[in-house]
């Protein structure tokens, strides 16, 4: 392996060399979503993050084994199956097949292998015994299989909690049912109206935490390299994950390296569905693209905190039209044929040419470095920036080595920033024009944000006016205005509200 990877490991906290358990060989494991509506644009930065290991693992010449799972078993998919009377294979089925087009609309490669849970419910089943047998879980009297976290060593070693600190902090009431309050359930009986498998303890469903041990012990072997997964994971789905794969398998550690993206926020709060304040990938898609998706996700570091706002977007979006600007530019200088040579053009273009091998090296010591993406960008860009240069200056394109160092250029673009990022393989014309369009919306509707809350609420005071005085007129003139600028009123019993849309 010619390239050697510093990762921050959750594990220790620190950035560690990665040494694979076989040489040249990784596995990886992500945990992906659960199935039950269209993904937020935070869920897509898990998939996107997670896209970029798997790319740069496969760049960097490791022989890449990466699995992605879908949950398909879970409360949230029961509850809607029920809400819709539908089953809840039939709710997972259609949200699997939404989340591939987006996955796919961002560019992300096919992994090794994609699982579902209800697909491996019997090596649950399996492991859920042999932890049994290790005399780390328990059955209760309703059937119910519970991990005793007491029994197991190191529980928290994750997470950095340590478990006397945790049980006397615990609010969680301790059920007659179980030992400890952080002991968690690995199998639960079943409730009608849910799915249910058989098993030793009865008809039931498994526990979540116990999917992911599961799924990668049967693809991958009870330890592997890398596990990837949001920062809300770490407790306590990935502790709970270790606990029970080091105790089934008697393997530590389960996971050589841990790696956590932090979170993408709105208006500084996790964007998460629960909350409500959620931006579904989809529709960011649907109106700027996959690629502007993919850049603004990948514009900040995978452990900093992606705060999405009007901001972000305009960042991407330049810095996309700087980019396939250059590439349009390129592209057409690639043709340039029948110029006579000039020694001095010629040597210009020679060392442009040789300094690209320099910038391959940055942006492949950048992406070692703990996936550092910003730093990947900041080289792409600096190699932009010469060529811009070099190109306009007088005369430089008349010569004839302009086409291979316009072809070196692009070959930079797609292939070496490119297979890496995932990024700027569009057809750069025709892009550009799509670019052109997103700004140009972007700029009509931008007057409406301008229009502050206090000039809101003028308007809306001089509509009740009008009204009160029966101008009808002159009332729905100043509403639709206001729409006009982005901003829809509504009439209600504590007067007129707005937002604006
Ligand atoms: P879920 O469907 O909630 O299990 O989440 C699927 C993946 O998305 C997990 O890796 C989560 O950690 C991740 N995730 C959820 N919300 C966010 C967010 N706001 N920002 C970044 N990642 C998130
Ligand atoms: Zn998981």
């Amino acid at each position: 392996m010619n390239q050697t990877f510093w990762l921050t490991n959750s594990l220790s906290g620190k950035k560690e060399k990665l040494e694979t358990i076989e040489p040249g060989k990784l596995t990886m494991y992500s945990c992906g979503p659960t199935v039950y509506g269209l993904i937020h644009i935070g869920n897509l930065r898990s998939g996107v993050v997670s896209d970029l290991f798997y790319r740069a693992f496969q760049k960097a010449g490791y022989e890449v084994t990466y699995v992605r799972n879908y949950t398909d078993v879970d409360d949230k998919i029961i509850n809607k199956a029920n809400e819709e009377g539908r089953s809840s294979e039939e709710v997972a089925a259609e949200f699997v097949i939404e989340v591939e087009k987006d996955y796919q609309s961002a560019h992300m490669l096919e992994p090794t292998l994609k699982t579902k849970a209800t697909e491996y419910i019997q090596p649950m089943i399996r492991m859920i015994e042999s932890i049994i047998k290790e005399g780390k879980a328990y059955v209760t009297e309703t059937g119910e299989v519970l991990f005793s976290v007491e029994d197991f060593q190191g529980y928290g070693k994750l997470s950095g909690k340590n478990l006397e600190e945790l049980e006397a902090g615990a609010r969680v009431e301790v059920s007659d049912q179980k030992r400890s309050p952080f002991d968690f359930t690995l199998w639960k009986p079943a409730k009608p109206g849910e799915p249910s498998w058989d098993s030793p303890w009865g008809k039931g469903r498994p526990g979540w935490h116990i999917e992911c041990s599961a799924m990668i012990h049967e693809a991958m072997g009870p330890q592997i390299d890398i596990h990837h997964g949001g920062e809300d994971l770490v407790f306590p789905h990935h502790e709970n994950e270790i606990a029970q794969s080091e105790a089934a398998c008697g393997k530590s550690p389960f996971v050589k390296v841990w790696l956590h993206h932090a979170f993408l926020t709105f208006n500084q709060t996790k964007m998460s569905k629960s909350l409500g304040n959620v931006f579904n990938a989809r529709t960011f898609i649907e109106q700027y693209g996959g690629e502007l998706a993919r850049w603004m996700l990948l514009s900040v570091h995978y452990r900093k905190i992606l705060d999405f706002s009007e901001e972000t977007i305009d960042h991407s979006l330049s810095a996309l039209e700087r980019l396939y600007e250059a590439k349009l530019r390129a592209t057409q200088l690639k043709e340039r044929r029948t110029l006579r040579p000039d020694p001095v053009k010629e040597s210009v273009w020679g060392e442009f040419v040789s300094q690209i091998e320099n910038y391959k090296k940055e942006l492949n010591e950048a992406i070692s470095q703990d996936f550092n993406t910003p730093e990947v960008f900041s080289v792409l860009f600096r190699l932009v920036r010469e060529f811009n240069r070099i190109q306009s200056t007088e005369g430089m394109i008349d010569t004839p080595s302009v086409s291979l160092a316009a072809e070196c250029f692009l070959n930079f673009i797609e292939k070496d920033f490119g297979e890496i990022m995932g990024l700027g393989g569009e057809e750069p014309r025709a892009y550009l024009k799509f670019l052109g369009e997103i700004r140009s919306k972007r700029m009509s509707t931008s007057g409406a944000e301008s229009l502050s809350s206090d000039e809101i609420e003028v308007l809306i005071q001089e509509r009740k006016d009008a009204r009160a005085s029966k101008d009808y007129a002159k009332a729905d003139e100043i509403r639709n205005h206001l729409l006009e600028r982005g901003v829809e009123i509504k009439d209600g019993p504590q007067g007129t509200t707005w937002k604006y849309v």
